[in-house]
């Protein structure tokens, strides 16, 4: 890892780290199309061949449907007190996605009419849970809760099945427990074109949510228009903002969490102090080979970065980056937090590490990564609704407006606009 000062780096030098994924994804369009081609013209029979030659799994066409008896075995293999640890992180979800799901109806008084929003549902959504190189039941729960909550009708699952043609145990009971209504065996571009497009085992979807490689972010990229899509969650990211005041084993604690991810993953550590920046960096160095996956962390590392500077030229860092995790860990964290504008999933104080977040506060980890976050929010129940405004205009309403929607629609040229307002404004 290497330490830089803030005054050294160029905006574009920042833009750039927050776009590393991005020619990961370019670079895999044409590939991925050709396959999504094919799912949409020969259905099942591709998303099978695809699956044999991505996953090495060989499934006849009933495979791709997960029964309930694989799930019944799944339930026999996780111990008890796995399947309560799902169960409870389950209810953290629930529990916290419930508190910010928007309210179904609601209207106010404007100009003697009553106006507001109505919020409903999506009919059918797609979750894609990744399982290529490691499983993820916890973005099981992360995208399948939230659409339950939010009152979503049908939820299907995609996840690919290992070289025997199973699917990890944890993912489905994670699946079964957060309410999915089908699990389909199908990973990557298949499975992202199987959900929509359809085939003759998978049911086509409204929207499409969770996270992925580059190829299934590039595949969410080009079914958009078919199918809607939540926003490229990709490579994982952390920008830790710290000063001299946080422990120094807990940041590189949690530098080394975030690179576990892959070798593609991303920490940095933003610092007010050169001295804690290297002894953060010394801690690394000693915690490093008791870790399990040393080689992924080490590959990740090696795009790593420590950025020194002033708090303010900090918070901006990381305004313009955007990051998917930013950890606050500074002496008066509430202060830094009021000027941030751009991250994921904002994580406050000494004991706030992003993975008390991956796992078990109950917020969602399913974020945009490589700068989306300038534009986009986590995965939370608006992800699976959309508004309708409501109207209720009566006598009063229309007396106080009547005449402005009257005058636009002659200006616009739109006579019969006019007199249905004047019909009524002469009743
Ligand atoms: P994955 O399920 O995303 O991808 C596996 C699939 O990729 C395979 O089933 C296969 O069909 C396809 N594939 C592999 N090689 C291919 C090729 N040459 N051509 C076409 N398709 C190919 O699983 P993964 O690979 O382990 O990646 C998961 C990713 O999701 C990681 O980057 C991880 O960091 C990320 N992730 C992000 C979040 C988040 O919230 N942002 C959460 C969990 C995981």
């Amino acid at each position: 890892m290497r330490v830089v000062d803030y005054s050294e780096l160029e905006i574009e030098d920042v833009r750039e780290i927050a776009r590393r994924q991005e020619e990961e994804v370019l670079d895999k369009i044409d590939p991925v199309s050709e396959i999504l081609e094919d799912v949409k013209d020969n259905g099942d029979l591709a998303v099978l061949n695809y699956t044999s030659r991505f996953d090495n799994a060989d499934l006849d066409q009933d495979g791709l449907l997960v029964g309930d008896e694989a799930i019944d075995n799944a339930y026999e293999m996780v111990s008890d007190q796995d399947i309560q640890v799902i169960r409870r992180a389950s209810r953290n979800i629930r529990e916290f996605h419930r508190y910010t799901k928007p309210s179904t109806l609601e209207l106010s008084e404007f100009n003697g009419m009553e106006l507001g929003v109505k919020a409903t549902p999506l009919d059918g959504v797609g979750a894609y849970v990744p399982g290529g190189k490691a499983a993820y039941p916890s973005s099981a729960l992360m995208t399948v809760i939230p659409a339950k909550v939010a009152g979503v009708e049908w939820i299907s699952v995609c996840t690919p099945p290992n070289p025997d043609g199973e699917i990890n145990p944890y993912t489905l009971v994670a699946c079964d427990i957060a309410g999915a209504d089908v699990i389909y065996r199908a990973g990557g571009v298949q499975a992202i074109g199987a959900m929509a497009f359809g085939t003759e085992t998978v049911v086509p979807v409204d929207k499409i949510v969770g996270p992925g490689n580059a190829y299934v972010t590039a595949a969410k990229m080009l079914v958009r228009g078919t199918t809607e899509i939540d926003f490229p969650a990709g490579p994982s990211e952390v920008l830790v903002l710290a000063d001299s005041s946080a422990n120094p084993t807990h940041i590189a604690s949690d530098i080394l969490a975030q690179a576990e991810h892959g070798g593609d993953s991303l920490s940095l550590l933003a610092t007010t102090s050169r001295e804690f920046g290297e002894e953060v960096l010394n801690q690394v160095e000693n915690l490093i080979d008791d870790r399990e996956r040393i080689e992924i962390i080490k590959k990740s590392l090696e795009k790593s970065m420590v950025v020194v500077g002033e708090i303010d030229e900090l918070i901006n860092f990381s305004n313009d980056l955007g990051p998917e995790h930013l950890e606050i860990v500074v002496e008066n964290p509430l202060n830094v937090l009021k000027k941030i504008k751009h991250a994921g999933a904002i994580f406050v104080g000494s004991y706030a590490p992003v993975a008390i977040g991956d796992y078990a506060t109950g917020c969602n980890h399913v974020l945009p990564t490589g700068g989306q976050a300038r534009v986009h929010s986590g995965l939370n129940t608006r992800d699976f609704m959309k508004t309708s405004t409501v109207q209720v205009v009566g006598r009063e309403g229309l007396n106080k407006v009547g005449d402005i929607a009257k005058r636009m629609a002659e200006i616009e040229g739109l006579e019969a606009h006019a007199y249905s307002i004047e019909t009524r404004l002469e009743d």
